[in-house]
């Protein structure tokens, strides 16, 4: 897609701090990081949302899960533990249409997933 940040990445058009590659999968640190540790893992493939997959997606989908596996044991996030976060579309507080999985860790996070009152700035912290 010749609008898509990600995909710009993912052809190292656009810098990034990669810290995972293989032939479907790249993952990169994010660039306004919330916690110590914010890397997102993407498909090399273009997917809009969670809300394209299709059947044929199943293994990729499970390969990014286990790509941040190993990525939260490298970057010693794994024993205490870290959030893995898809946003869905507007509601959702997605920004980047192609599917990204965050990977959030290195310290405590806040629950913070309800519903946005009237007035609320945009949850980026959930
Ligand atoms: P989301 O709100 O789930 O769509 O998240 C999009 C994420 O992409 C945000 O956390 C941004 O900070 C991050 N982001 C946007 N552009 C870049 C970029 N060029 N390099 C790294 N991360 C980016
Ligand atoms: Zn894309």
């Amino acid at each position: 897609m010749d609008e898509c940040i990600f995909c710009k990445i993912v052809e190292k058009k656009v810098p990034a701090e990669i810290v995972y590659e293989d032939d479907q999968i790249i993952a990169f640190k994010d660039i306004h990081p919330i916690a110590p540790i914010h890397i997102l893992i993407i498909p090399k493939e273009h997917i809009p949302t969670v809300d394209d997959l299709e059947e044929k997606h199943e293994s990729l989908i499970g390969k990014m899960v286990l790509i941040a596996k190993r990525l939260a044991r490298d970057l010693n996030t794994a024993e205490e533990g870290y959030k893995l976060l898809f946003r869905v579309k507007k509601h959702g507080g997605q920004e980047v249409d192609h599917i990204h999985l965050h990977l959030i860790g290195g310290a405590p996070l806040a629950e913070r997933i309800y519903p946005i009152a009237e007035g609320d700035q945009k949850l980026s912290q959930s």
